[in-house]
C-alpha cells in the first residue's frame, strides 16, 4: 500500500511536470472542438463551452509538433466499476477487474466516466432515487481511496484521472424528475433514462415495448437535463426513444451522446446504432463510444480486438472522425481477448494506426471527442 502510494506520487509528479503547472482539466480544454464540422448545430450549441476551450486550443496551436512516442491519452465514457463495488463487494482498492489502478495507468487514462448504474432489479420492485444517492456515496468512497490517481471533475487535483459521473438506468427518476437537478449539481454529466428494461421514462433497446419511445415524463426529464447543463445518454434506448431525444437535443443545442454503443451495420444487435442514428449523432456534434462487449462487437463467433477496429472504421465512415469515442463497458461487459482490460488501450491505438488512421485521428477517438462533449454547456446559463 505504502509502496504503491509512493510510486503513484512519483507518477503524479511526472504527469504534472509533463503537463506544466496548469495541469488538470483546464489545461486539457477541448482542443478538438476547433475541428468540429462548421455549420452543424453542435458548433453553435458548444459556442459557450468553447470560449474556455478556444483558449486551450490557441495554446495547443503554439505548441511544438507532437512527440510521435507520446502516449494516447484515454477518456472512457463508460466504466462500470462503481457497480462492482456497490453490489458485488469489490474492495474500493480495486484489486481486480478491468479497470484496476495499474491498468488505468498503463492504459494512459486521463478521464473515466463512472456511471451511477441503478439496476432495474436493484433492491426493490423498482429502482429509486435513493439508490442513486447510495451509488454516489460508493463513487465518493472509491475516489477517496485513490487520491493520487482519481479526482472528481472540477476538483482541482493533480491526480491524473478525472472521474466524471453519469446515470445509467435513470428510470428511478420517474419517482421525482426534479431530483435530477441535484445530481447534476453534484457533477452528473450524462443521464440515461433506461437500462435493459423499459422504464416509465423511455423504452429500452432490449425492452418489450420498443415502439413507444419517451413518455411525457421522459421528455420532461430530458429537457431538464439539458437545461441544467448535462446531456442525455441514448445508449440502451430503443430506436423510438432515440428518435424522441433528437428534437430535445436540437432545441437545447446539445450534442447527442451514446456513451457505449457500436454500429448495427457491423453487428446486428439492438444495442448498436443504425447508420441513421450515427448520422443524427454527427449532425448534433455528439459522439458514440466504442463498446468492447463481445456480443455487441460480433453476433457470431468470438469477438477480437480487430472487431473494434471494424466498428471504428464504419462509424468514422458514416459519422465522421469527430464523432467516435471510447465507451469500453469495462467491468460491465466481456471484452475480447487482446483488449481484456484498461491496460490494453495502447494496443487498440496501434491497431487503429495499422488500419490507416492518423495519430491525430486516434487522439480524437481516444480523448478529444469525449472531452468536447463533456465540456458542453447550454447557451443559457444553467438554472
Ligand atoms: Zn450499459
Amino acid at each position: 500500500m505504502t509502496k504503491r502510494a509512493t510510486q503513484s506520487s512519483a507518477l503524479v509528479w511526472l504527469f504534472v511536470t509533463a503537463l506544466g503547472c496548469g495541469g488538470g482539466d483546464a489545461a486539457h480544454g477541448a482542443p478538438s472542438s476547433a475541428g468540429a464540422p462548421s455549420g452543424s448545430s453542435a458548433a453553435d450549441g458548444s459556442a459557450t463551452a468553447s470560449s474556455a476551450a478556444s483558449v486551450a486550443a490557441q495554446a495547443s496551436a503554439t505548441q511544438a509538433p507532437e512527440d510521435p512516442d507520446a502516449p494516447f491519452e484515454v477518456i472512457d465514457l463508460h466504466v462500470d466499476t462503481p457497480y462492482e463495488v456497490h453490489m458485488k463487494n469489490r474492495p474500493v482498492s480495486l484489486p481486480e477487474g478491468h479497470a484496476t489502478p495499474d491498468a488505468l495507468r498503463a492504459g494512459h487514462y486521463v478521464g473515466i466516466v463512472y456511471p451511477l448504474y441503478i439496476a432495474d432489479y436493484m433492491n426493490h420492485d423498482h429502482p429509486r432515487v435513493a439508490d442513486a444517492e447510495a451509488l454516489l456515496g460508493t463513487i465518493d468512497r472509491i475516489l477517496a481511496a485513490h487520491p493520487d490517481l482519481l479526482h472528481r471533475e472540477g476538483a482541482g487535483s493533480a491526480a491524473p484521472v478525472t472521474a466524471y459521473l453519469s446515470i445509467e438506468g435513470g428510470g428511478a427518476f420517474a419517482e421525482d424528475v426534479t431530483a435530477i437537478d441535484r445530481f447534476i449539481a453534484r457533477g452528473v454529466r450524462l443521464v440515461g433514462l433506461v437500462h435493459a428494461h423499459d422504464s416509465p421514462l423511455a423504452t429500452s433497446a432490449t425492452g418489450k415495448d420498443r415502439k413507444r419511445g419517451l413518455s411525457d415524463q421522459g421528455k420532461e426529464l430530458g429537457r431538464r437535463v439539458y437545461a441544467a447543463g448535462a446531456l442525455v445518454d441514448v445508449s440502451h434506448m430503443s430506436d423510438a426513444s432515440f428518435a424522441d431525444v433528437v428534437p430535445l437535443a436540437k432545441a437545447a443545442g446539445a450534442p447527442i451522446v451514446a456513451t457505449h454503443s457500436n454500429a448495427r451495420a457491423v453487428a446486428k444487435h439492438k444495442r448498436n446504432l443504425t447508420d441513421e442514428q450515427l448520422r443524427a449523432i454527427a449532425a448534433s456534434g455528439g459522439v458514440a463510444g466504442l463498446n468492447f462487449h463481445g456480443p455487441y462487437l460480433r453476433t457470431a463467433g468470438k469477438a477480437k480486438l480487430a472487431d473494434v477496429v471494424v466498428h471504428a472504421k464504419h462509424m468514422i465512415e458514416v459519422a465522421g472522425i469527430e464523432h467516435v469515442a471510447i465507451g469500453s463497458d469495462f467491468d460491465g461487459g466481456n471484452p475480447p481477448k487482446g483488449l481484456g482490460d484498461a491496460s490494453k488501450l495502447p494496443d487498440l491505438a496501434q491497431a487503429l494506426l495499422a488500419a490507416g488512421l492518423s495519430r491525430a485521428d486516434v487522439r480524437k477517438i481516444f480523448s478529444g471527442n469525449a472531452r468536447r462533449v463533456l465540456a458542453w454547456q447550454p447557451a443559457a446559463p444553467p438554472r
